[in-house]
């Protein structure tokens, strides 16, 4: 089979590129989904209490708001509902190929064009668009005597809806953005949950309500209410963004956080153990109003001592002490910085992009890589982000992928490659921008890479990174 565009992953970023194809008139595109269902995140995470934390106003395509969200911050379903009716909305059904995992993906010099090794047999593309996600391989920690556990073990991002957690002993690892929604969850319906944290988040107040039927009509009646208050939600998010950019506005958020924390935890032993020790905004903020409340309640322990091991019915921590448990979930987030995609990827010189980057992905305008044609990645290296919603991020990629092709339609040209020093030139001048921000103040957090090297996030204001990719500038490439 041969189509002009494969598409791997049907999320937020390739059903929102099949779209945008599709209003251009451009049909001869698949999107390759290795799942029975299209959604990525929002299909995958379906533990208790997931939600997103960037307002859904903002959390959803520019071109498809939805007026009939239940909440400001929608829940899971609510969200993976969304995009099937946009799916359904914009007619992608018939490129959709479901059960369609991408093994690899090899750049074929002689005919020029990618071979792709599929479990739907080989296709060949023109143009390959990797929308694999930056969150979607779950990672699981590597902990002496795991395989030994008699119980159950589970990651948030594969949670197991048939183990019944209704009077477990239950050890959560890990206290990230997944974690503090689903414990407050559990926690009432759990015999014991043990909480197992590395690091203390800080935790921000969260301030969502439902939305009422009188006001979803009001989106749905006054032309442009809802677009509106997006636009306010995505520049007080920009503003916010500052305090990222300039650790020293920090100060405010930071107290803000502490007093959140102090007002919620009376135990000053329990206090101390939540209370962070680095920079507010160096990983994830998080946003909860439930969880410290939660953690205080009688069946629940907050253990900080570091894992030694997992015996058959329990966890050991390091100083000796076995904490018994039966169902282990894991909370400890996914492979970012080492995504398998990378591995399946093969350029010009067919080495693999994992090959290529050596632990630091790095990419132009994180979309296109040197040595590897016709190669658009969305949320590529370092276009992630710690204030606002990465789905304004992806429409920013997808408007530079159509200009590409507009570019390369005009000039008759059959591939393009970003120049080396163009690719270089980008880079450095973001590890600049990096070093004054508050992911460089000294935490270890999962944005860094193998070279601890943050290659995850955007270190600017979004707009910035919009007029950047508004046009396809054909002189930074090579044209082949
Ligand atoms: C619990 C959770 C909450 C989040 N909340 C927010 C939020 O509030 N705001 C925000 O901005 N971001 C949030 N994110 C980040 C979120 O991942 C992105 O917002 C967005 O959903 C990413 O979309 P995507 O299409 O890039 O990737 P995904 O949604 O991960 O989709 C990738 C798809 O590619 C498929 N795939 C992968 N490899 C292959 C292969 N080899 N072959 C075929 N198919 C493949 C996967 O099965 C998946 O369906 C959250 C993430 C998580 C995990």
């Amino acid at each position: 089979m041969h189509v002009q565009i494969a598409i791997v992953g049907a999320g937020f970023g390739g059903l929102g590129t099949a779209i945008r194809l599709k209003q251009r008139g451009i049909e001869h595109f698949i999107v390759l989904e290795r799942a029975a269902a299209l959604g990525g995140t929002w299909r995958d995470n379906a533990y208790p209490g997931c939600a997103c934390d960037v307002p859904s106003h903002l959390y959803s395509y520019s071109f498809a708001l939805n007026p009939g969200w239940s909440r400001t911050f929608s829940p899971q379903q609510e969200i993976w509902d969304y995009l099937e009716a946009c799916a359904d909305r914009f007619g992608i059904r018939p490129h959709l190929r479901f059960n369609a995992e991408v093994h690899g993906a090899s750049w074929d010099e002689a005919t020029r064009r990618w071979h792709l090794d599929s479990s739907l047999g080989p296709i060949t593309a023109d143009v390959l668009v990797s929308a694999a996600g930056a969150l979607s391989e779950p990672a699981t920690p590597k902990l002496a005597g795991l395989e030994t556990f008699q119980g159950t073990t589970f990651h948030s991002a594969r949670w197991d809806h048939e183990h019944d957690l209704a009077g477990r002993n239950v050890a959560v690892i890990g206290t990230g953005a997944s974690a503090i929604q689903f414990v407050p969850e559990i926690q009432p319906d759990v015999a014991r949950l043990t909480l197992f944290q590395r690091t203390a988040p800080w935790v921000m107040p969260r301030r969502a309500r439902a939305m009422g039927d009188r006001e979803r009509r009001a989106y749905r009646r006054i032309p442009g209410l809802q677009r509106f208050l997006r636009l306010g939600i995505y520049w007080s998010r920009e503003l916010v963004a500052l305090a990222f950019l300039k650790p020293r506005y920090m100060r405010y958020a930071q107290s803000l956080a502490r007093k959140h924390l102090e007002r919620s935890v009376p135990d000053p032993d329990l206090r101390a153990k939540l209370m962070p020790d680095y920079t507010l905004g160096c990983k994830r903020v998080l946003l909860s109003n439930t969880y410290y409340p939660a953690l205080q309640q009688d069946n629940v322990d907050v253990v900080t001592e570091p894992i030694r091991e997992i015996r058959p019915h329990g966890v050991v921590t390091a100083d000796g002490v076995e904490h018994p448990a039966d169902t282990i979930i894991f909370g400890t987030g996914f492979r970012v910085t080492d995504t398998p995609i990378a591995e399946r990827i093969r350029g010009r010189d067919s080495r693999t992009l994992a090959e290529v980057w050596q632990g630091s992905p790095k990419a132009y305008r994180g979309t296109t890589v040197t040595g590897f044609p016709n190669l658009f990645m969305l949320l590529g290296p370092n276009t992630g982000l710690g204030h606002t919603s990465v789905v304004f991020m992806i429409e920013c990629q997808i408007a530079y992928i159509l200009d590409a092709l507009r570019a390369m339609r005009r000039r008759g040209v059959t591939a393009v490659e970003p120049k080396p020093a163009a690719q270089e030139g980008f880079v450095s001048a973001l590890d600049r921008r990096m070093s004054t921000t508050v992911w460089a103040t000294g935490c270890k957090s999962w944005y860094l890479d193998a070279t601890g090297r943050n290659s995850t996030l955007w270190p600017g204001f979004t707009w910035r990174y919009r007029q950047r990719m508004r046009r396809f500038d054909l002189s930074a490439y090579d044209l082949i």
